[in-house]
């Protein structure tokens, strides 16, 4: 890690303010699941047993921008974290008015601040209507961003050190994530920023091999970097998934119904010559569950690689189950990104649990991103038989790619 982490900075005394990742499911003020809550306690408590104040920040899920709204508020969180703690909490009703709670902070004491996406400048993001014309687009955003860096100022001023431990958030250059760098002279990584990098990094740069990794998911479209890049790094890129089909239609084989992007199937092209020109194994699906319709009541047939008409290939079949766990079972160090079928719905969970149960069986160093194969490993039961079960969806995947995340090219170097 060549950034400065929490370990690099003095702290008594001071006043930190860090952004966190508590965007964490909840309904009816209810929280549904709290991982993301749990993950970001090693660095709080470092930093109220060093004798810092606090002060967090975070988004909530998608709220429209435009102030306050009851389903994306963040006191809940605040209660939960009191809670888990052990300490009050004390929270701010707005972001950018926080001013007197922050004022009456002592050390060791905590405030969290509202939803940070309350304020349209936090993002900073300009959707182009029809009746928009280019230069009025231009205007709107570059006076959202001037907003943007008032905000990320505002923030700055309720502390003297940065620290970012919201690895979720951390390839957007929001102002809480990365603008806020500008006014903020020490700037760290946090525990857990610090330990998602370090195992994605080290994954990709100096893995064990030999190195599988598997792609699955939806779409091709979105993963077309990752696969590019990977097939430079591993020995074995599976791929199973929704975007399987475009790469067996490249083959030449009939689809059906399966998702498949036409648009897609020159780059599925490039992708088959490239591995086998890099010498990687390169595995696609020798078998598949078909479906009639895409639906849990479907009906269902066993097909090789050409789907029948009519239907479509919501999971990989047996075989390609057992091709793909021996694959895993030698590996040394396994990344995964993406389910192998329509796991949500039970007949079409077989692939993905297929894998799931061969990763952990491994022994490799296993690291798991994408919120669908994360939700689908703790469905297993298995999560603690993986490695690293990476808190950013979005963030783990342009990692892979290779792109410098914003919020994490912002902090000081080391
Ligand atoms: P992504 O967000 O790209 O990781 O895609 C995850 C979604 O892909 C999940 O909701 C899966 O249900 C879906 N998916 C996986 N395999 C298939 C498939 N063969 N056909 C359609 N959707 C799929």
């Amino acid at each position: 890690m060549d950034k400065k982490t929490l370990k690099d900075v003095e702290l008594a005394g001071r006043r930190v303010i860090m952004r966190v990742d508590f965007n964490v499911p909840i309904k009816g003020g209810v929280i549904s699941d709290d991982t993301r809550v749990q993950a970001a306690l090693p660095s709080i408590r470092h930093v109220l047993e060093k004798g810092a104040s606090l002060v967090l920040m975070s988004h909530l899920g998608r709220p429209k921008g435009k102030g306050y709204e009851a389903d994306f508020s963040l006191k809940p969180v605040a209660a939960h974290l009191a809670q888990v703690l052990g300490r009050p909490v004390a929270f701010a009703a707005d972001c950018l008015a926080a001013d007197a709670e922050v004022a009456a902070l002592k050390p060791g004491e905590v405030l969290l601040l509202e939803n940070t996406r309350f304020h349209k400048e936090e993002e900073a993001k300009v959707k182009k209507t029809d009746e928009m014309t280019d230069a009025e687009y231009k205007d709107q955003k570059a006076a959202l961003k001037e907003k943007q860096q008032a905000m990320a100022q505002k923030l700055a001023s309720y502390g003297d050190v940065f620290v970012n431990d919201a690895f979720g958030s951390a390839h957007r250059a929001h102002a809480s994530t990365a603008v806020i760098c500008k006014y903020i002279g020490t700037c760290v990584a946090g525990f857990l920023m610090e330990k998602e990098i370090q195992y994605l990094g080290n994954a990709v740069e100096n893995p064990d091999r030999p190195f599988v990794a598997i792609l699955g998911g939806a779409k091709v479209s979105d993963k077309l970097a990752v696969v590019n890049r990977l097939l430079d790094k591993v020995d074995t890129l599976i791929i199973g998934g929704g975007m399987a089909y475009t790469f067996l239609k490249a083959q030449g084989h009939e689809v059906g119904n399966s998702l498949c992007e036409l648009d897609q199937l020159d780059y599925a092209r490039e992708m088959i010559a490239k591995a086998q020109a890099n010498g990687r194994q390169l595995l696609l699906p020798v078998d598949n569950i078909a479906a009639d319709k895409f639906d849990a009541a479907a009906a269902t047939q066993v097909v090789g690689n050409d789907i029948p008409a009519g239907w479509m290939a919501l999971d990989i079949g047996p075989e390609t189950i057992k091709v793909y766990a021996a694959a895993i079972q030698g590996a040394k160090t396994v990344v995964w990104n993406g389910p192998m079928g329509c796991f949500e719905m039970k007949p079409f969970a077989a692939g993905t649990l297929g894998v799931c149960q061969a990763v952990a069986a491994s022994g490799a160093t296993s690291i798991i991103g994408g919120g669908d194969s994360v939700s689908a490993v703790n469905q297993s039961g298995l999560a603690a038989h993986m490695t690293h079960i990476s808190t950013g969806g979005g963030a783990s995947l342009e990692f892979l790619e290779g792109k410098e995340l914003p919020g994490v090219a912002a902090l000081n170097d080391k």
